[in-house]
């Protein structure tokens, strides 16, 4: 719709009454847009404050380099940044601390026994640990790594899985299907 209006634009006598019409109908476009992402952002925001929640951690991205990577388009178009600001917000209102974590290698440590375990290609979908064996999806992995490191940030003594002994044989004990890209939760 949008690239549409932008091509009608295109095709208009600039200032004349109906370049101006078009122009009007793309900020109405735009607005609307951003209203929609944030009424998803508020909802989104609201629903991870549910429940028992104590806290929240989410990883601090850089977006400006991420605005010049790969992963431009996909984050800058989540609007990453404006929903962290909601979330924040949202989570001070209903009493659930908030905190961003370094995101610096979340999805190449392994959360189990803290190996880096390497870079992964976007298309790698499953985290699998060489030195303890244990795999997940990978943004379970990651998303594991950003609770660790959040609770070590706020002084709770974090342990890893495979150190509490509760992880001996973890690639049996995960419920995870790879076939559907994400984990049974
Ligand atoms: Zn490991």
């Amino acid at each position: 719709m949008l690239k549409w209006l932008q091509r009608q634009l295109k095709d208009k006598v600039k200032g004349s009454n109906n370049y101006r019409k078009a122009q009007h109908e793309i900020r109405k476009l735009h607005e609307y847009i951003q209203n929609t992402r944030r009424e998803f952002h508020f909802l989104t925001a609201h629903q991870l404050c549910s429940g028992n929640v104590g806290m929240i951690f989410a990883e601090d991205l850089n977006l400006v380099a991420l605005g010049r990577g790969m992963l431009a388009k996909h984050c800058l178009d989540a609007a990453w940044g404006s929903f962290l600001d909601i979330l924040k917000w949202v989570s001070w209102k209903r009493g659930v601390y908030f905190a961003k974590v370094d995101a610096r290698g979340t999805s190449q440590t392994c959360p189990n026994c803290g190996t880096d375990t390497g870079k992964k290609e976007l298309n790698e979908r499953v985290h699998k640990c060489d030195a303890c064996n244990y795999k997940t999806d990978r943004d379970v992995a990651a998303a594991q790594v950003v609770m660790q490191r959040g609770c070590t940030a706020v002084g709770q003594t974090v342990v890893l899985a495979v150190e509490d002994g509760c992880l001996g044989a973890p690639a049996k004990q995960q419920t995870f299907k790879s076939d559907l890209g994400k984990p049974a939760l």
